[in-house]
């Protein structure tokens, strides 16, 4: 049990929550939310930055699972964050923001989108058409905003980009207030109005729409990135950064992926489970593979076997595949005729022996009632049970109305 939840919260995961599911989470988030998509959710990127800088470090987690931001405060591994856009640009390594990184030649943001596929998708390989807006230089004024010689250097600012007003609080006290300049806006110059390029209006660059084909291949995986160098934003006078398109892998509804496994769930009767069975699976490549249990082999109850060489193929290798993992489900009969019971006994091994002592007291046996147990266990929670209990609690749920 977690002291609180409000990190699990921002990310929208749950408590018991995997690595990966934690780094799903917050990929989705971050580009939702970065200040170039969104840029009122300024706060909003900086809550699910530190949100993620806790949970996916063991140690901070394990503090804040244990006390709550309070604990780590009180210096449980160290105080601060990261700003939010290290953190981003650590993730997606590169990321956004490359301005005037000294050594190399300057370079433009990379732009990320990301771009939801389906499994079969990433099983088959697809070619995905994407339709994109972005910056080019202005072909008009070739960049420079306005006619040749049009622009100048900002006079309010002497090109700095800065003013800075001096105000008198007090005799001898002096404030001085450092703000963007009013004049070109922070451009650190200004192009007459008259002389202003009547195409990009003196930005310099245009918004265009550009049809960029995204080779899905076999294998490929959720979180995956595929790089167009060079087709990020145009800016003058800088190199233009990369389009990055980061893959999202929607959830199947009959195949869960692990890596190159394929996992699914195959509901079995009763009958089948004892005198074996045949079972028609549909593939993601729309083909159909049969399975065959012989009569004389039992399948139980939550046992997992497994098809070789039917899971996802291996990226850059695709004629290898992982396996196809399959948990059987066995349907119980609600209830069976109590005139057969006597033919069914002599079919399953014998019953053991139960010995009854002579003052064993008789009980009532009854159903559980799943929601009064849950209420039971919310008003124990704080106290006696921990996060653990919960599952074999659900267990027992599952198979008392199965
Ligand atoms: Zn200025
Ligand atoms: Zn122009």
């Amino acid at each position: 049990m977690v002291k609180e939840t409000t990190y699990y919260d921002i990310l929208g995961v749950k408590p018991n929550c995997t690595t990966d599911e934690l780094k799903k989470a917050y990929r989705k988030l971050a580009l939702k939310y970065h200040p170039d998509k969104n840029p009122n959710e300024g706060e909003r990127f900086k809550q699910i930055s530190q949100a993620y800088e806790v949970l996916s470090n063991p140690d901070k987690r394990r503090i804040y699972d244990q006390g709550g931001e309070q604990a780590l405060k009180e210096g449980g591994g160290g105080s601060g964050f990261s700003s939010p856009m290290d953190l981003f640009d650590m993730f997606f390594g590169g990321g956004f923001s490359r301005h005037g990184r000294q050594g190399r030649e300057r370079k433009g943001k990379d732009v990320i989108h990301q771009l939801s596929v389906t499994l079969e998708e990433l099983y088959r390989g697809a070619v995905r058409k994407l339709a994109l807006q972005k910056n080019v230089i202005c072909e008009k004024c070739e960049g420079r905003g306005g006619k040749k010689g049009a622009v100048q250097t900002c006079p309010t600012c002497r090109g700095t980009g800065m003013q800075v007003q001096i105000q008198q609080l007090a005799p001898g006290m002096i404030q001085q207030i450092q703000t963007v300049c009013s004049e070109c806006r922070g451009q650190r110059e200004i192009i007459n109005p008259k002389d202003r390029c009547k195409v990009c209006q003196g930005r310099k660059t245009v918004r265009d729409r550009k049809i960029l084909e995204v080779h899905v291949d076999k294998g490929m995986t959720d979180g995956q990135k595929i790089v167009f160098s060079g087709e990020g934003d145009q800016e003058p006078d800088l190199e233009p950064g990369d389009l990055i398109i980061v893959l999202d892998e929607k959830e199947h509804e009959v195949f869960k992926r692990s890596g190159n496994d394929l996992i699914i769930r195959l509901n079995i009767e009763l009958v089948e489970s004892l005198c074996g069975f045949q079972k028609v699976i549909r593939t993601l490549d729309d083909r159909d593979i049969v399975i065959t249990v012989l009569p004389g082999e039992v399948t139980k109850h939550g046992e997992v076997k497994c098809v070789q060489n039917e899971g996802m193929p291996m990226y850059k290798n695709p004629f290898e595949k992982g396996q196809l993992i399959i948990q059987f489900l066995v349907n119980f009969p609600e209830r069976i005729p109590p005139e057969v019971i006597p033919a069914l006994e002599n079919c399953l091994p014998p019953r053991p022996r139960v010995d009854i002592p002579e003052l064993a007291e008789e009980c009532q046996l009854m159903d559980l009632d799943p929601e009064r147990e849950s209420r039971r266990r919310r008003a124990h929670h704080a106290s006696a049970y921990d996060e653990d209990d919960e599952q074999p609690g659900m267990n027992r749920v599952q198979c008392a109305t199965s």
